[in-house]
């Protein structure tokens, strides 16, 4: 199938369980469960499925290149064997007085990725469990969903989110809606 939607997740807190400590190796990352089904069924209706995710522990020195790139292994692996398909991973390795382009929540992350798949990000879903995530991705011209896994129900307590952004309970919760809203297949390009 053409896959001609496009949805960005962050990924600690949204695709798999967070850590104040970080996830700083293939052990410490752990799907939060049904997070990859969901991921398999928005494959399934025809959607690519990109993460943007901040990585400053790599900055801070605690983890490395390395560990990322095998702490997503391990992640795109658990995926396949529900039949999902992260279509690419995104970070910024940088820590937040590095004054990058690319540190959420800044939108540099989310245009590399419009540059990438050649698409609008306008009404592109981007799910996300704190502030930043959603501010880069109204920046960007995104959907902003919040779930509630991970540092969501802090976030959603502090409050001042981007107009227009949804809540929800995890990202199983967001595919049910984002699938029910749709009720012809998706066109090809
Ligand atoms: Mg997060
Ligand atoms: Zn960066």
């Amino acid at each position: 199938m053409v896959r001609s939607k496009l949805i960005i997740l962050d990924r600690d807190g949204v695709i798999n369980h967070d850590s104040d400590a970080f996830i700083k190796s293939t052990d410490e990352w752990i799907p939060i469960p049904g997070s990859l089904e969901a991921i398999a069924r928005l494959n399934q209706a025809g959607y690519r499925v990109v993460v943007a995710t901040n990585q400053s522990g790599i900055a801070r020195g605690l983890f490395s290149i390395l560990t990322l790139n095998a702490i997503h292994q391990k992640m795109h692996l658990a995926a396949k064997l529900v039949g999902a398909d992260i279509d690419a991973v995104f970070f910024c390795p940088h820590a937040a007085d590095d004054n990058c382009a690319c540190r959420k929540p800044k939108a540099g992350m989310l245009l590399d990725i419009a540059k990438r798949f050649d698409v609008s990000l306008k009404g592109v879903p981007n799910v996300g469990d704190s502030l930043r995530d959603l501010q880069a991705g109204f920046l960007a011209g995104c959907a902003p969903y919040l779930v509630l896994t991970g540092k969501g129900e802090a976030t959603q307590a502090k409050g001042g989110l981007p107009p227009g952004t949804k809540v929800h309970a995890d990202l199983a919760a967001v595919v049910d809606l984002l699938l029910k809203k749709r009720a012809e297949p998706a066109p090809s390009v």
